[in-house]
């Protein structure tokens, strides 16, 4: 099995792994540089430190092995697959009076609030007379529970309660130094680490058990606005934090892929972490600009008032641009411009909708039907209830290949997979696959214009390929398609130096920048250190000759389609179609209407 994930075989897509082993009467294990550990031990799954593009091997032994390992094997490439980077915040200018220091961004916003120190307050209930072993299981039970929410950091604390299932704490504990001592250790192995971030996690466990126990410890906040801060915080008590009146939060220790930073990004608290400490002193008004980076201690009044007036702004922005999101996205100048969703399933398709897209510029469908491969009836049921949202659907065929694996088809191994058999390539090599899904597309589509783009097409050969399957699917199968139309992604850098060529072919175009910046830099999309700025002046060149250079309907698709900044120049390039992620819509559709 390969790592495919950016973020590497990290705690999260480990505990869910282990805890799918466990499902299995058999025994596991996974083989990695030389070493070979259990694979229902996470601390030692961790410890082999497998990253993005490593390998390892799944021995599997026991009566049904090789169904076990067919299974183990899919389920690997699935959380591979829905393990999604996380994304970092832009930090923007703004200029206060007084010195601000500068952090790195968790989760943007504004703040402005008295600055108060971590405190924990603790209480020993002496009536608890519950052994350490019963206070590990209440403390996993809790986890279970937690973990069964439908948040999707849920994973977090089925990964909690992966740790504590590990070996170390499979005993009878005699004392509560000795609990304490075999955390340490395990905290210890984890220190100058990759996974050093995973030490809180630890923390919380302890808190947790010996919260069962009656030794309680529990966060001091007030009832007032605040903004905290503390060395690093535990994933348990973000949740609580998030509960109160918090205007921030500041980490002078913390990692910005922690457990306790995913919360705090998800619970949208304005938070930074700093590379100093703060005095222990009282100020009383403090200002955290996340969006900017800034944290100032001794703001001026000015200072107090812009930063005020700034958090003013963007909750009425957030909720501006909400309200108008069903108006007309005109330019001042006249331009009409489209806003449409990328999106994945059903669930997405109806929150585009509710953001006020103007109809779906991009279905993925690889995300569609996840772990099997769905019936014709299944996939013409999802396809159906899409359609019906909207009256603009463009519904691209499969793209798996790359980064994207789909259990069910067997992908070759190959060494640069963002080179080799992906989108259209895998399609036309699996053509009873890709007849299949056009079959479905067509039946669902009820004599409704839609669009049907296909992925990754590089030559005009593979786009006059992939269109005669799917007039032979259509005449051989008696439906009337003459009100669909058929295009490309220009995603792959030779579709721009052929665009007369390609004008003769296809109805329309849609520019995947994703992957086309990959290509045009030859830095993989995925890659760990190699990173590539979005709107590199490169990509906004290709964009203009892309649209200079064809008479057919263009539409943006890739991320760079939601970035404010640059809408403006796409927007007088002459782009007038934009397909972004739901929750942008509202405010790239205000951003448009001041142009
Ligand atoms: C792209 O490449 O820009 C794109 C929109 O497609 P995906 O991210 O699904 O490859
Ligand atoms: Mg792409």
């Amino acid at each position: 099995m390969t790592i495919t994930s950016s973020n590497g075989f990290h705690l999260r897509p480990i505990a869910k792994f282990v805890n799918e082993v466990k499902k299995f009467d058999a025994k596991v294990t996974i083989i990695a540089s030389n070493q070979e550990v259990s694979a229902l031990q996470v601390p030692k799954i961790l410890s082999l430190a497998l990253d993005s593009g490593d390998s390892f091997e799944l021995k599997v032994e026991g009566d049904r092995a090789k169904e076990v390992s067919n299974h183990l094997s899919n389920f690997f490439k699935e959380i591979m697959a829905d393990d999604t980077k996380t994304e970092i915040a832009k930090q923007e200018d703004e200029k206060y009076q007084s010195d601000a220091i500068v952090g790195h961004t968790i989760g943007g916003g504004v703040g402005v609030a008295p600055l108060i120190r971590y405190r924990v307050k603790m209480s020993i209930d002496t009536k608890n007379s519950i052994t350490i072993k019963e206070a590990i299981d209440l403390t996993k039970e809790e986890l279970l529970e937690l973990s069964k929410s439908k948040d999707k950091n849920s994973e977090i604390f089925l990964a909690q309660r992966e740790l504590l299932s590990g070996e170390p704490f499979n005993r009878d504990f005699k004392t509560l130094d000795e609990f304490k001592s075999t955390i340490k250790e395990e905290i210890d192995k984890l220190k100058d680490t990759k996974f050093e971030s995973r030490i809180s996690d630890y923390r919380d466990l302890e808190k947790s058990v010996l919260n069962h126990l009656g030794i309680k410890s529990r966060l001091e906040l007030p009832d007032t606005p605040y903004i905290l801060v503390a060395n690093d915080l535990l994933p348990s008590e973000v949740e609580q934090i998030a509960k109160t009146a918090v205007e921030g939060v500041i980490l002078e220790n913390g990692t910005l892929m922690s457990h306790a930073s995913i919360l705090l990004r998800s619970n949208n608290i304005p938070s930074m972490i700093i590379d100093t400490k703060i005095k222990h002193e009282i100020y009383s008004d403090v200002i955290i600009d996340a969006n900017s980076g800034d944290i100032i201690l001794n703001p001026t009044n000015k200072d107090i008032r812009r930063a005020k007036e700034k958090k003013k702004r963007i909750k009425i922005e957030q909720s501006k641009s909400y309200a108008n999101r069903f108006m007309p996205t005109i330019t001042h100048s006249g331009k009409q411009v489209k806003i449409l969703a990328n999106v994945t399933d059903i669930e997405s398709a109806k929150e585009a909708k509710e953001y006020g897209a103007d109809g779906i510029g991009l279905l993925r469908t690889e995300f569609l039907f996840g772990k099997r491969k769905p019936t014709l009836d299944e996939q013409i049921e999802a396809y159906s209830k899409i359609f019906e949202l909207f009256e603009d659907i463009t519904v691209r065929t499969l793209d798996v290949g790359g980064d994207k694996s789909l259990p069910y088809i067997d992908i070759p191994k190959e060494k640069n997979p963002f080179l080799g058999i992906r989108g259209i390539r895998l399609s036309l090599r699996e053509e009873e696959l890709f007849r299949e899904q056009l079959l479905s597309i067509f039946k669902a589509h009820n004599g409704k214009k839609i669009k049907v783009m296909f992925p990754m097409v590089s030559q005009t050969e593979e786009f006059k390929k992939a269109k005669k399957i799917a007039q032979n699917v259509a005449m051989e199968y008696n439906i009337d398609i003459s009100n669909i139309l058929f295009g490309i992604m220009v995603e792959v850098p030779s579709v721009i130096l052929a665009l007369r060529v390609f004008d003769k072919e296809v109805d329309f175009y849609s520019v995947g920048t994703n992957d086309l910046t990959q290509y045009l830099f030859a830095i993989e999309r995925t890659h760990p250190t190699l990173k590539v700025d979005i709107t590199s002046p490169v990509v906004m060149s290709a964009l203009k000759i892309i649209i200079d250079n064809t008479t057919k309907p263009i539409s943006i698709c890739g991320e760079l389609a939601g970035v404010l900044e640059v809408t403006k120049e796409l927007v007088d390039m002459g782009y007038s179609s934009l397909s972004v992620s739901s929750k942008l819509i509202p405010s790239l559709k205000d951003k448009i209407r001041l142009i």
